[in-house]
């Protein structure tokens, strides 16, 4: 039993997060155990959760929790991942994670074996499903199928949601059973690096807009984010109607806090 950073260095760590305030007044510190870990896809890694403090946790499909990773001397390293889904009978949270070259985030999920000890806060984020849009369009990589999945399983039996999901091959694809109209589009890097713009954009640039007022989920590398942004927005998408979030940053590691750096 191992814990990601184990108590004395966390109660000596310069954390910005030692008082839950601001934007995180709502969000819990979580200790969780490692419940289960395995390797579901050569991409994904998924992990289960356990904590007392689960007990009556809410959350929007679509927001994340951050863990505390590592510390590199007193500087905490956080990492934020989606909440797949939660099991309220155990209580658990399923979280995946995506296995890459490696990052303080990737080296933990790598080693965790049940009865791993590692710090949570949340619920963290503001992306979820827009309500009241004619139809959702979901794009992103490997690092958001969690938070479009979740999403996805939201909608209503009524709802139109078109899912475009970039993956190393066919290896990495998950199946989806969800109530909404649904259709999923898969592209495979196939050797190609994580982070090139080009299938994500191909796609956005052809994939249809149904007619009325619809909603884009954009969602993955920094600067990819950013291109299918502009793709769509170049199609008349107005700025409403797309939630974009940075996940990642091709070649360079996120900050402490979680985030992409800034200008990736
Ligand atoms: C709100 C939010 C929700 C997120 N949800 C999830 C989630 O559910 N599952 C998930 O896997 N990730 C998710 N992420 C992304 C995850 O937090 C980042 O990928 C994080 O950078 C991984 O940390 P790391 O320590 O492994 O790598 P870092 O230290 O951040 O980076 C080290 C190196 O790894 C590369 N790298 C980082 N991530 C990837 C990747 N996905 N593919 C290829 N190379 C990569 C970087 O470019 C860098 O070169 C989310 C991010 C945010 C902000």
């Amino acid at each position: 039993m191992t814990d990601a950073v184990p108590p004395e260095i966390r109660s000596r760590l310069d954390d910005p997060f030692r008082e839950l305030a601001g934007p995180l007044a709502g969000a819990r510190r979580l200790s969780f155990t490692v419940a289960a870990s395995e390797r579901i896809s050569p991409a994904v890694h998924e992990v289960m959760l356990t904590a007392p403090e689960l007990d009556g946790f809410g959350y929007q499909p679509g927001q994340d929790v951050m863990l505390l990773v590592a510390a590199e001397g007193a500087r905490p390293v956080r990492r934020r991942y989606t909440i797949r889904s939660l099991d309220r009978g155990a209580p658990a949270l399923r979280l995946h994670i995506v296995r890459h070259a490696g990052g303080p985030g990737e080296r933990w999920v790598r080693s965790a074996r049940p009865g791993d000890r590692i710090e949570g806060i949340g619920p963290r984020g503001k992306i979820t499903i827009s309500p009241g849009a004619d139809w959702h369009l979901f794009l992103g990589d490997e690092s958001a199928m969690p938070a479009i999945f979740a999403m996805t399983e939201a909608l209503p039996g009524d709802a139109d949601a078109t899912l475009v999901i970039e993956v190393p091959g066919p290896a990495d694809e998950q199946e989806l059973l969800a109530p909404a109209r649904t259709r999923v589009s898969w592209l495979h890097r196939l050797g190609r690096p994580a982070g090139d713009r080009a299938l994500l954009t191909a796609e956005a640039a052809e994939v249809e807009l149904p007619p009325g007022a619809g909603h884009a989920y954009v969602l993955g590398e920094a600067r990819v984010v950013l291109a299918v942004r502009e793709v769509l927005a170049a199609r008349g998408l107005p700025p409403g109607q797309i939630s974009a979030k940075a996940y990642w940053g091709r070649g360079r590691a996120n900050a402490g806090h979680g985030e992409p750096p800034r200008d990736a």
